[in-house]
């Protein structure tokens, strides 16, 4: 856990989510700020950075992560007509909570990957 790691916050439970899959080692729970109608967050537990911090880290976990990941695009209804997973990574990418997450995003088509 990271003190000020909002989303380790939530993983403890001291911040609220909305919680759509958790397995011993990963948790996913509905993005505050959707961008499609479906948009999920999908974390390990254990505090890591960044993607690429994790898999250099933790292959096994990163692959935990991305099962995970898939297990939501079924609950979710998205294995049918197709989903975008995105994984920002560091200033360029774009990433705003340091703790590494995958965004399960769908349920409409999503247009051109950097539109
Ligand atoms: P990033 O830009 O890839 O780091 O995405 C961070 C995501 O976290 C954004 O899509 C935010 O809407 C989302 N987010 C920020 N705070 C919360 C929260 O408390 N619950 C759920 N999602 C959050």
């Amino acid at each position: 856990m990271s003190a000020d790691c909002l989303f380790c916050k939530i993983v403890a439970g001291d911040i609220p989510a909305d919680v759509v899959h958790e397995t011993e080692t990963t948790l996913a729970f509905r993005d505050i700020g959707p961008k499609a109608p479906v948009h999920v967050l999908v974390i390990p537990k254990e505090h890591h950075a960044d993607v690429a911090a994790l898999a250099l880290a933790d292959a096994g976990l990163a692959g935990e992560v991305l099962a995970a990941a898939a297990a939501v695009a079924r609950s979710e209804g998205l294995l049918t007509d197709g989903f975008r997973t995105i994984f920002n990574t560091g200033g360029y990418g774009g990433q705003e909570v340091f703790h590494v997450h995958a965004h399960v995003v769908g349920g409409a088509p999503l247009g051109p990957m950097l539109s």
